[in-house]
């Protein structure tokens, strides 16, 4: 095909007052990422019309069948995880845990790539009827579709897409697709951090936002501090000197645990709840306390358990017994400079191929994700936000996924999974 002149001197000149030239996208996985946009909406609907909440086994077990018979189709061999045995226990953990569906597809390249994104949601049975799928304008509806069925969903037709490609050279690409995520992983948490630590990359697929397309590099860490104080009741009026007043050993732990924050780190810890005693004539014989801790460094998320640790051993009254238990909900997720490159090659496909911006925000924003377990014992990029941008996630009125990321995500995903494989990315 020959250029017309006047369209070719237009072409140069506008490349060259941007500087780079726009490498048009790669037909072959654009016009993929077209075809299976349809399919990827039919796997929403099949998703969301699961009723899925961390709490609900039946409804976890039926969609981990289907999660699994999907990559199970595209050949890849496929396990579900029962991950109660190794949870790790919080006051909110359920006796059973929803299984993890992990599948594992094997080409012929050595990187290693891990894609995770969850299943469960925060919703209780029978409020689907209230939200079903429905797909108006630009926006698809439906409960849990944008944290995170939406992320399910990507993955799988990010798989689709690789295999109609033929694309096999990464060693290992991993799907974790996990049930607990929004009681804050219990049992899959152990799983995660070990997967993290057996691959190369990890990317995570939580919704983005409509208002701001961006990547996530880093979320805060959370935890939760209890303290749980036994006396002696006595009567307050006649004999207070036989009891043991827990109310008064419970003031002194909070005041000696009132300045643990940290502005430099930004580690925060306030105590919110207390509760003690039971009539105003009687010695309170129990008292308890409650703590919030967020941190944005996983070192720091150690320092503040050990100086609770510390600190809580300097009681008041000898003869109380003071019970204390730090709960780690979620660590922080840090941004790293492997982590740093891996946005920039994703923001860098966005922009060059796609002419769309893409955000990096490697400051702690929202709340704490499964990246973050991942992350943890690992040198690897963890990158989160990979999934379709979203509204509404926890709100239960009206969640959705704009159906205009759907193409870009794929294309991003499938693209990122290919240049990893290359060894393309942060070298
Ligand atoms: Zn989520």
């Amino acid at each position: 095909m020959k250029l017309q002149p006047r369209k070719f001197l237009l072409a140069a000149v506008c490349a060259a007052c941007l500087g780079t030239a726009f490498a048009a996208p790669d037909a072959r996985i654009a016009s993929l990422a077209a075809k299976e946009k349809p399919a990827l909406l039919e796997t929403l609907k099949e998703l969301v019309s699961i009723e899925s909440g961390s709490r609900d086994l039946e409804g976890l077990e039926k969609i981990s069948d289907l999660i699994a018979a999907k990559f199970k189709a595209m050949g890849g061999e496929v396990e579900l995880i029962d991950p109660s045995a190794e949870a790790y226990r919080m006051e909110d953990t359920p006796e059973k845990i929803g299984r993890a569906v992990r599948a594992t597809f094997k080409g012929t390249g050595k990187k290693k790539i891990l894609l995770i994104a969850h299943m469960d949601t925060v919703y209780t049975v029978g409020m689907l009827n209230k939200q079903p799928f429905r797909v108006e304008g630009d926006k698809a509806y439906g409960l849990g579709i944008a944290d995170d069925k939406q992320g399910v969903a990507v993955i799988a037709h990010t798989v689709a897409m690789l295999q109609a490609l033929k694309f096999k050279d990464y060693g290992t690409l991993t799907v974790l697709i996990n049930g607990d995520e929004e009681i804050s992983s219990p049992g899959s948490r152990a799983l995660i951090t070990r997967l993290g630590g057996e691959h190369d990359a990890v990317l995570s697929f939580e919704g983005a936002s409509v208002k701001e397309d961006k990547l996530s590099l880093a979320t805060a860490g959370i935890a939760s501090v209890s303290l749980n104080v036994t006396g002696k009741a006595s009567h307050a009026g006649s004999a207070p000197e036989l009891g043991v007043n827990a109310l008064y050993e419970l003031s002194h732990q909070i005041l000696q645990m009132r300045d643990l924050s940290d502005p430099a780190t930004g580690l925060k810890m306030n105590w919110t709840i207390s509760k003690s005693g039971s009539n105003r004539n009687v010695i309170p014989a129990s008292a308890s306390a409650g703590a919030d801790v967020r941190v944005l460094k996983v070192s720091d998320y150690d320092r503040i358990e050990q100086q609770v640790q510390e600190r809580v051993k300097k009681q008041l009254i000898p003869e109380a017994k003071v019970e204390m238990k730090f709960e780690r909900r979620r660590p922080p997720l840090e941004a790293t400079d492997a982590s740093r490159a891996l946005a920039t090659h994703a923001q860098q496909i966005y922009k060059d191929e796609l002419g769309r911006p893409l955000g990096a925000d490697d400051k702690v924003a929202g709340g704490g994700t499964d990246a973050a377990f991942a992350a943890l014992k690992t040198k690897a990029p963890v990158v989160e936000r990979f999934g379709l941008q979203g509204f509404g996630a926890h709100s239960a009125d009206a969640e959705y996924v704009l159906v205009d990321s759907i193409e870009p995500r794929l294309y991003l995903a499938t693209r990122m999974v290919m240049d990893l494989s290359r060894n393309k990315i942060g070298n």
